[in-house]
Order: structure tokens, then C-alpha cells, then sequence
């Protein structure tokens, strides 16, 4: 089997091309150069539609999902189906208790969309101290072989740990991924084990074409930690290791420009990690401009995404409301991905323009159409049904003073004289 890189190198077209050309409503040779530019990557899953993330398309939503050291199989399973249900793109499973396999299973059964991995979380859980790192690879290719579409591998290195730990930054670093990956080299006074063994991982991968996402270990924990060198190194690394894996045929996704950022460094980051990094897909976390929204982090982030999506970011994570207090729930979830995807539909508004479904929600606005503007609506209008369960007339937010309705009579008022004379 060819991967989608080696295809579009040679000039082949894959159905999986053709699939995302039409869904994006983009030119097929459009998408193939994308891919053979590491531009674009195609995620796939056997029996399930493709996915296209990157340049010229539309802005992508991942929901996290998995238990931590808390959480039940049967609540995760329940968060998978919301998320996709509410339009998230792909999911990151990322449990690192109860049985791992079984609940990567049944969230494989239960839903359709792309699904990543972080496979160092289950080796930490099965004791990836006392691991190899040719083990831990064991790890990372079980999860290739059940057809993850992607997986995350955080490249922190030795160097840049004991950097971060020596930093001036208030909160160090707060990637778990790249807690895990760096307790492991601290207890097996080793390197990175998928730096090391990176053309290992790249073979695991090339077989199911599998697309690699560097991970954004050195991503800021607050907002007055700013962009650092080590950021810079981990971008430069990570932008090394992307153009060795697509020269190894292996598809790649940049993580950057996460975490909490000021807002006025959003567009300024995501330019960065654009430039050093050949435009390669931009996967971002948040960002998150503020720290005090406690409670509140997933509409901080809605702000923080709107922003990373219009200055290029091409796929964005979303942020729950119990983001920094719990393991979300099922309506956290729900929160999440729904905030998140407003946050790419106004970045997309300005990659490309109005959409027709703003522009004609306007128009089912002004004519009191609720059937019309529930279903335009980012959530398919649940929530908005429960607060206008009339459907006629003017809503109670002015009621009989309802401005459209004053305007419009006045508007028919005037041309109605206008034809008497
Ligand atoms: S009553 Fe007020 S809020 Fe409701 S539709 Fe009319 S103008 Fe809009």
C-alpha cells in the first residue's frame, strides 16, 4: 500500500484525494500538490471517509477524550459519540486508566471519525519506566495496528528539559505527554526514545500510513510566559523531524502555538510556526488569552482559536469548560467541541469569506423563520429551540418593541406612500 505522500509524489490519484477535493469543494490537483508539499495531510480509517487537514481547507476540530487516572469506559464511550455527534473532526483518545484496549475499542465501534493516540500514555501505565524504548515502539505500533489515524509523539530532548527546568517560566512546562516522555529519559538516563529510534517510527508508521503529529511539549502553561527559546527549539526540531518523516513518506502535523498565549502574540506565533515549519498543517491547542477563566476556559479558547484559525492554524483543539479543574463530563464535552467549532467557522470566515449560512440566518432572522435558523444553527439548534419554543413572531428579548419588526413595518409603511404618490 502507498501512502497519501507517495501517491501524490508520483502523480497518482488516490479516492481518498478525490473524496476530500469534493467534500472542501477545492480542485483535486490542488489537494495532490498540498499533500506532496507536506502542505495538507489526508487522515484516514479503514471503512470510514477520509480527512483532509491543512492548506485551503477548512478549519478542523479535535475533541480529547479518555479516562485519566479517573473516568469509566462507558463515560468516555458516551463523550466520543457527543463529540462526533456535535461536529468535532477527530478525537484524541488519551486514557491512561482502566482497561486502555477495551475502551480504544469500543470508541473505534462506536464512532466513524478519525481517532489519534498518545501511545507514551499507556506504555507510563504499563510501567513505561522499566520499558525499552524499543518497547515502548511495541507500544506505538499496537496502536498502529488496531488503525489509528494519527498519533502524537512529544520530542522533548534532554537538553531542552533541564532548560525548562532551569527557566524563568512561571509554570514550566504543563504537556503531559511531555511530562510522560521526559520522566521516562530522566529514570533510563537516556534520550528521547522516538527521536532516537525516529526511522523505527517512521517505518511503524509508513505501513498504514499513519500520520505523525509532533507534539507542542514546550507549549506556554500561562499567559505571561512567552514565546521562549525553547519554544523556538522545539519548532526548529520539529520542523527538522517533519521534513526527514515526509522524506520518509510519512504524512506530518505540526503541534504549536498552544497552550495560553497573550492575544496580541496569537497571529504573530501562528505566522511562526507557519514559516519555520514549510507550512506544514498547524495543530493548536486553545490558545488561550486569558488565565482567570476559570471555569469558563472553553470560551477563552473560542476567542484564542477564532484567532489562530484566521492566521493560518489549521486544526484546532478544543477546550472545555472543566479545562485546569476536572475531567470533563459529557456535557463539558458537548461545551467544547461546540465552542471550538465557532471558533473555526469565524477563522474560516476570514480564510475564506462570509459563509452562505451566516449570510442566509440573517435573512431567516429578519423574517422570524425559527425552523429555518435552528437548523442553520453550530449545534444543529438543540439549545436554541429550548429558549424560543414558540417558533412564530418576535422572540421576548424585546417582544412587542421588537426592533426587526419595527423597522420592517416602517420600511413597507414608506414604500407603500411612496407607490400612493
Ligand atoms: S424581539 Fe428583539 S431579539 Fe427578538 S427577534 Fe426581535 S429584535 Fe431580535
Amino acid at each position: 500500500m502507498k501512502t497519501q505522500l507517495e501517491s501524490a509524489l508520483e502523480g497518482s490519484i488516490t479516492k481518498e484525494m478525490a473524496y476530500v477535493s469534493a467534500k472542501e469543494n477545492v480542485e483535486l490537483h490542488f489537494i495532490a500538490k498540498g499533500i506532496s508539499e507536506g502542505k495538507i495531510v489526508i487522515m484516514t480509517r479503514e471503512h470510514k471517509p477520509p480527512l483532509g487537514i491543512g492548506l485551503g481547507l477548512t478549519t478542523k476540530v479535535n475533541a480529547n477524550i479518555g479516562t485519566s487516572s479517573y473516568g469509566e469506559i462507558l463515560d468516555e464511550t458516551e463523550k466520543a459519540r457527543i463529540a462526533e455527534r456535535f461536529g468535532a473532526d477527530t478525537l484524541c483518545e488519551m486514557s491512561m486508566s482502566g482497561d486502555i484496549d477495551k475502551i480504544r475499542k469500543k470508541i473505534f465501534e462506536e464512532t466513524s471519525i478519525p481517532i489519534t493516540t498518545v501511545p507514551i500514555y499507556q506504555a507510563k501505565v504499563e510501567q513505561v519506566s522499566s520499558m525499552t524504548s524499543k518497547e515502548i515502539l511495541k507500544t506505538l505500533e499496537k496502536h498502529v495496528d488496531e488503525g489509528v489515524s494519527a498519533v502524537v509523539l512529544h520530542t522533548i530532548t534532554r537538553d531542552m528539559f533541564s532548560s525548562v527546568c532551569k527557566s524563568s517560566r512561571i509554570l514550566k512546562m504543563v504537556s503531559k505527554g511531555g511530562s510522560v516522555t521526559a520522566s521516562w529519559m530522566i529514570e533510563n538516563k537516556s534520550e528521547n526514545p522516538f527521536i532516537e529510534n525516529f526511522d523505527d517510527v517512521l517505518k511503524i508508521l509508513y505501513r498504514k500510513d499513519v500520520v505523525l503529529c509532533l507534539g507542542n511539549a514546550m507549549r506556554s502553561g500561562c499567559v505571561c510566559d512567552e514565546m521562549d527559546k525553547l519554544q523556538r527549539a522545539e519548532a526548529k526540531l520539529n520542523a527538522e523531524l517533519a521534513k526527514k518523516a515526509n522524506e520518509a513518506n510519512v504524512q506530518v502535523i505540526i503541534e504549536g502555538a498552544g497552550g495560553h498565549i497573550s492575544i496580541k502574540n496569537i497571529k504573530k506565533y501562528i505566522k511562526y510556526y507557519k514559516k519555520i515549519t514549510g507550512e506544514r498543517p498547524l495543530f493548536v491547542a486553545g490558545p488561550l488569552p486569558t488565565d482567570i477563566a476559570l471555569g469558563y476556559d472553553n470560551i477563552s479558547a473560542c476567542v484564542g482559536g477564532s484567532i489562530a484559525s484566521a492566521a493560518g492554524a489549521d486544526y484546532l483543539c478544543y477546550i472545555t469548560p472543566s479545562e485546569h479543574l476536572s475531567l470533563p463530563n459529557i456535557d463539558d464535552v458537548r461545551e467544547g467541541v461546540i465552542s471550538c467549532k465557532i471558533a473555526a467557522h469565524i477563522g474560516d470566515s476570514v480564510k475564506f469569506g462570509l459563509s452562505e449560512k451566516d449570510i442566509k440566518m440573517a435573512y431567516m432572522r429578519k423574517s422570524h423563520k425559527w425552523e429555518e435558523q435552528f437548523k442553520l444553527a453550530i449545534d444543529g439548534g438543540e439549545k436554541a429551540e429550548k429558549y424560543h419554543p414558540e417558533r412564530y413572531g418576535a422572540c421576548t428579548m424585546c417582544g412587542k418593541y421588537c426592533a426587526i419588526d419595527f423597522i420592517e413595518n416602517t420600511v413597507r409603511k414608506l414604500k407603500n406612500k411612496k407607490i400612493k404618490k
